[in-house]
């Protein structure tokens, strides 16, 4: 007899698809759906059922997750008469995995509480590799008993789990881990197209700085992508603009200055407009050497 729980799926993009994968493999009934139908066939492949809107998936499931892109994105699965909240049974346990302004979870706290459901923000970090292989780093805050529910699902996406507190704690956090991580693949852009100039060889700089004492984890996770120059995407320029953005204004309500978040913004509009919005904020190196007119290795 199975014994796990209904997991209702949410969000099939590049991370929500391998994150699903994950539960499905582990043996989980799940019920997906995501905004493009035709996204849901790797999984009904494996079993699982598609459903038509997030709240036909919502009330098959005891625990619901999302994984979307954004406060539009949330709002749209979550909130509103064929959403989360208004089919899902009382008692079930929603979980979103999303990167989201605190704003946007608030208003689903407010939410879940009229509906008399758990709500547990979980935020990742780590990307789609990571997805794939369990190893996610997952920032947990919500009311606890929530958390002691999907501690079990997150051992299976995540490899370091962290319960941080009963309110928006994870959404501060992800937005705060994000930042410097955004602000690292600035600084690498930078060192690397100095160097460039002063004819150091490619690869072998991106291997010595990531060996270095400036060598940040993020920097060795994106060893190859930067020897290999291969700037398809794990997470767009335009996604890091949405999180730039989540994290200033929020800041702005706190009167927190970020003045350098606010400086290296900048660069993701650099990139999006030149056509770079959908590679990998790594290749913000490539708009730096067109700048200095730098001839790219081959
Ligand atoms: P993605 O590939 O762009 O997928 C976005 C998902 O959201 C898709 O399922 C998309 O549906 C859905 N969606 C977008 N707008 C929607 C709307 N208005 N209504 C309903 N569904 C909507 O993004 P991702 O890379 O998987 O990222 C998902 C979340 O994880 C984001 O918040 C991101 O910041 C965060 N995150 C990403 C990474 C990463 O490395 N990629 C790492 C950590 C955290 P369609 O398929 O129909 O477009």
């Amino acid at each position: 007899m199975n014994t796990l729980p209904d997991i209702a799926w949410i969000g099939l993009g590049k991370m929500g698809l391998p994150m699903a994968h994950r539960l499905a493999d582990a043996g989980y009934p799940l019920t997906v759906h995501n905004r493009s139908m035709d996204k849901c066939a790797a999984l009904t492949a494996k079993g699982a059922t598609a459903a038509a809107s997030p709240g036909e998936a919502a009330a098959a499931g005891q625990i619901v997750i999302s994984m979307v892109a954004d406060d539009a994105a949330l709002e749209a699965v979550a909130l509103g008469g064929s959403g989360v909240f208004a089919n899902a049974a009382e008692g079930t346990v929603f979980i979103d995995m999303s990167t989201v302004s605190p704003a946007i979870s608030e208003r689903l706290a407010g939410a879940a509480k009229e509906a008399g459901m758990g709500y547990l923000r979980a935020p990742v970090n780590g990307s789609v590799v990571q997805a794939a292989a369990g190893g996610l780093v997952i920032l947990a805050s919500g009311p606890e008993a929530a958390f002691e529910t999907a501690k079990p699902l997150f051992e299976i996406m995540g490899g370091k789990i962290f319960y941080i507190g009963a309110d928006e704690q994870a959404r501060y956090l992800k937005l705060s881990i994000n930042i410097m991580i955004g602000i690292t693949a600035s600084m690498m852009a930078e060192a690397l197209a100095f160097g460039e100039a002063g004819g150091l060889d490619w690869a072998q700089m991106v291997d010595i700085i990531a060996c270095s004492a400036a060598g940040a984890p993020v920097i060795n996770y994106k060893t190859e992508t930067l020897k290999n120059r291969d700037f398809r995407p794990a997470f767009t320029a335009r996604q890091m603009a949405k999180d730039f953005d989540l994290a200033l204004a929020s800041a702005a309500d706190a009167n927190v200055p970020l003045p350098v978040t606010a400086l290296v913004r900048q660069q993701w509009n650099a990139m999006i407009g030149t056509g770079r919005g959908e590679a990998d904020f790594f290749g913000y190196v490539e708009l730096l050497e067109d700048l200095a007119g730098i001839k790219r290795p081959k």
